[in-house]
């Protein structure tokens, strides 16, 4: 499952260069995942652009395949990705059981700073995973082919043009153009910030004009959520007469 996301990449770059997986024939899926963190643009990016980086003659060669799930609608709550991208993998498996292993991005600082909910997250999307795959004929597994690596030991991993296409921000802020800029203040850009100061980088900074879109707070997603519905039973209404 590759989101175009920097511990994605990895996973794919240790797939493909790996002599421990030279016997695999890897298949690449990307869920396209839209939701109101509105990342889907800027991962769409990502993978078009590491792909291209990969499909170069030093690696393995591998499919490529996508899916679209538009989420957009939900303007208050969101589908988690892990739980979504469990019940995809496991759909996949048990209607093609050639594959015997679905690769998942978690590494060691996941492991460290995810704590209790990340327990708990996991678990729900390995229930899910479970729940389709063992009533199936597909014995397929999830790996963890960088589990052993930090966030910072994954960069080091990646060559530069590898880094400079993938993607980590959960709020993403485009400019005029299209174009993906990270937010620089949410939790992965906070991690990610480390990693650049670990390894003496700085992180991209916005361009002039753009500036991060304000963190909401209760009371304006209420308000938000109100109008919305407003103006969706106005439109019901509208729709019937
Ligand atoms: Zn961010």
């Amino acid at each position: 499952m590759y989101s175009g996301g920097v511990d994605s990449v990895g996973v794919l770059y240790r797939l493909l260069t790996d002599d421990a997986y030279a016997a695999f024939a890897i298949r690449v899926h990307h869920m396209q995942l839209i939701n109101r963190e509105k990342r889907a643009a800027a991962e769409k990016q990502a993978v078009n652009q590491t792909l291209k980086l990969f499909a170069g003659k030093k690696f393995r060669p591998f499919t490529f395949t996508h899916c679209l799930h538009d989420y957009s609608f939900m303007k208050r709550d969101m589908i988690w990705d892990m739980d979504i991208a469990n019940f995809m993998a496991a759909n996949i498996c048990a209607g093609d059981r050639d594959i015997v292993h679905v690769a998942r991005g978690r590494t060691r600082t996941d492991l460290k700073t995810g704590g209790e909910m990340l327990l708990k997250r996991s678990e729900r999307a390995m229930n899910i995973f479970n729940a389709i795959i063992e009533p199936s004929k597909s014995e397929a597994t999830i790996i963890y082919p960088v589990i052993d690596l930090d966030k910072t030991e994954i960069w080091q991993m990646l060559p530069k043009p590898f880094r400079e296409a993938s993607w980590y921000c959960r709020t993403p802020i485009y400019d005029k153009a299209g174009k993906a800029y990270p937010c620089n203040r949410c939790v992965t850009c906070r991690e990610m910030r480390e990693v650049y100061e670990a390894c003496g980088e700085k992180p991209p900074v916005l361009p002039k004009g753009l500036v991060p879109t304000p963190k909401e707070g209760i009371r304006a997603v209420v308000k938000r959520v109100q109008t919305s519905r407003a103006t969706f039973t106005k439109k019901a209404a509208m729709k019937k007469a």
